[in-house]
């Protein structure tokens, strides 16, 4: 079974959304976090309650609790995400470093990225053809994407099989967070005008775009998607609450944050950073937070005015 960012059993209906929610909606000064440790197996698996509302509401007790005792029980599922893309070499190396490969390497998530030439029938491995209907640019073939994600499907159920393109929902961390709780996604990437409408019609189940400008491939936002997600798999940032204190995660931009030296050719950090005293560091950061969102990003804020 695979766990929420929360941690949560995502198999157990509506409770990834709900949790979702609930953090998403929490104020951040007014939450802490639980951090339970778990041997799951041969997985450590950090089960952790993120960001929960202080002081815990008594109904918030009994289904932790129940949860709690459900994630001793259950092992782990890897996730896995599958790339179908006709440049496989454009995908090596966004998804061999940093958090991304240290997730694969703590078998957190399987990553397979597969060639969409090998699924043609020609010697020339052809994966485009002419627009019917003319016009300048080629179109991605049905027939090798049809094979390709037809042997796939046979191999294991997906939760979403996503198409990246332009025209799709815009991608945004709320996304990530639904689909970091799915076990099997696959990205399909497009390439030269697109790829016949027919495929979108019949097998995709969700289409993906990561912004108001046109790539030449869907490499790079299949690379994005991927990395977004991964991030938030419970273990996969070794400090849990460095994803979860991101920005977007409670519809606030993250706070700024400083390191050595506290004073830089006379420039300082802020003195409440070096004072020691939590509950002040919380406030401060909050307020930032809340500065930054209203000045950069007052959209995030739904017209609510907080300063
Ligand atoms: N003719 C398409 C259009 O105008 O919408 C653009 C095709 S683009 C050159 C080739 C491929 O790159 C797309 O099929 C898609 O898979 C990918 N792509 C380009 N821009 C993208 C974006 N902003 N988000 C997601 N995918 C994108």
């Amino acid at each position: 079974m695979h766990l929420t960012p929360a941690g949560f059993p995502s198999a157990i209906p509506g409770i990834g959304d709900e949790i979702d929610n609930a953090m998403q909606h929490a104020p951040q000064p007014k939450r802490q976090s639980i951090l339970l440790s778990n041997d799951v197996g041969n997985k450590n698996t950090k089960i952790f309650l993120k960001q929960l509302p202080v002081p815990l509401h008594l109904c918030t007790i009994e289904p932790l609790c129940l949860l709690y005792i459900l994630c001793n029980f259950v092992k782990t599922d890897l996730m896995r995400i599958d790339i179908l893309t006709v440049l496989p070499d454009l995908l090596e190396s966004p998804l061999n470093h940093s958090i991304v490969k240290r997730a694969k390497e703590k078998g957190l998530v399987e990553i397979n990225i597969i060639n969409l030439r090998d699924f043609t029938n020609d010697k020339y491995k052809s994966v485009d053809d002419y627009a019917f209907g003319g016009g300048a640019g080629m179109v991605m073939m049905i027939e090798p994407v049809y094979k390709a994600i037809t042997k796939l499907k046979s191999e294991r159920d997906y939760d979403e099989i996503i198409y990246t393109s332009p025209d799709g929902e815009r991608f945004n961390q709320k996304m990530a967070n639904q689909l970091s709780l799915k076990n099997n996604i696959l990205i399909l990437a497009g390439h030269y005008k697109g790829i016949d409408q027919r495929i979108r019609d019949h097998l995709i189940t969700r289409e993906i775009s990561i912004g108001d400008y046109v790539l030449s491939g869907g490499e790079l936002p299949a690379a994005i998607i991927t990395d977004a997600i991964i991030r938030l798999i419970p273990g996969a940032i070794s400090d849990e609450q460095s994803a979860l204190s991101d920005s977007f995660q409670d519809d606030l931009l993250a706070p700024p944050v400083y390191t050595r030296p506290s004073d830089f050719n006379g420039w300082q950090v802020p003195p409440v950073l070096l004072s020691g005293h939590a509950a002040e560091i919380d406030k401060w950061r909050h307020e930032q937070a809340e500065e930054r969102t209203e000045r950069l990003r007052p959209d995030l804020l739904n017209g609510k005015k907080i300063l």
